[in-house]
């Protein structure tokens, strides 16, 4: 018996042996649910199975974000017009190669995903993530998605910083540095135990956040994922338009930063912003470099000056 409504015999009441059919009652009897919440409540009623309803749900999120979201990319990379703001114009990917990277992305998603499946849902109720119709107000999830943001950027920034260590770089990291011109498909290219331990970025701070608060829905983390998966592949899109959200943010990373990172290996750890490898004089690219030497050159001569 699913847990998406609090009464229960509202939930053998609605339950039907298609999911149109449950669709339907729920609007006769919840009409006041928005229609993403009717959607939400039929899916856990017709699943009759919350363990599986939550995370095939999550699996299946993952999949059509992830893909579609590449897709545009794949299709402006034939496109010779878009050249213009292509950050390594010379570079362009061959679909021999975004084919061999879909195959592998793919491939560990089924891997690396499986046993999720069957374990978040459990674990979401062990933490008190809810599951219930109707939705928490926009009110309190976006201050949630922010913080969330924040958050995974400070885990992304120390961890990626790390993996350009030695054998965590030689063993682990390389595999995604396969391309040193990044192209959407190649957000998620990389060994499971980088797929785990940056992801735990995503996953970990919700939790961390649930188990301080005891207060967060399991919609909010359906928003959060699909917004940090449309940051992931667009950051390795290599397109950096006039329309691009650092435009309008400057604190905001984008495409521009995480491509420097793949054409130089090395700076511009952080996934959303800019202001941890700016704080730590991490940043990549000659631009930053030669900013870097310059303020070198004025240390070096203030001390001399102090010396004399
Ligand atoms: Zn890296
Ligand atoms: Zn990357």
């Amino acid at each position: 018996m699913s847990t998406v409504f609090a009464n229960v015999s509202l939930v053998s009441l609605v339950h039907a042996d298609t999911f149109s059919a449950t669709l339907k009652n729920v609007s006769l009897y919840q009409p006041q649910l928005t229609l993403i919440e009717k959607y939400w409540a039929s899916w856990y009623i017709y699943m009759s199975n919350d363990i599986l309803a939550t995370g095939l749900m999550f699996f299946l999120l993952h999949e059509f974000v992830y893909f579609s979201r590449s897709l545009p990319w794949f299709i402006i990379d034939q496109i010779p017009y878009f050249r213009r703001w292509k950050l390594q114009p010379t570079k362009i990917p061959t679909i021999k190669e975004q084919w061999y990277c879909f195959k592998s992305v793919l491939l560990s998603h089924f891997l690396v995903e499986a046993i999720p499946i069957w374990t978040f849902h459990p674990l979401c109720e062990t933490l008190g993530i809810k599951v219930t119709a109707p939705f928490p107000s926009w009110k309190k999830m976006v201050p949630e998605i922010a913080l969330f943001f924040v958050l995974e950027d400070v885990w992304h920034y120390w961890a990626h910083r790390l993996f350009h260590y030695g054998v965590f770089y030689k063993y682990i990291h390389k595999q995604h540095h396969r391309y040193a011109a990044p192209f959407g498909l190649s957000a998620e290219y990389a060994h499971p135990a980088e797929t785990l331990s940056l992801g735990f970025g995503t996953v970990g701070m919700p939790i961390f956040y649930v188990l301080y608060t005891g207060d967060l829905h399991l919609f909010t983390l359906c928003l959060w994922i699909t917004l940090r998966l449309f940051q992931a592949v667009d950051s390795h899109s290599g397109y950096d338009f006039p329309w691009s959200l650092n435009k309008f943010l400057p604190f905001w990373a984008g495409a521009e930063h995480h491509d420097l990172h793949h054409h130089y290996f090395i700076g511009n750890y952080a996934s959303s912003f800019r202001w941890w490898d700016y704080c730590l004089d991490t940043e990549a690219g000659p631009e930053a470099k030669s900013k870097r030497e310059e303020k070198m050159k004025l240390r070096a001569q203030r001390d001399v000056k102090k010396m004399n």
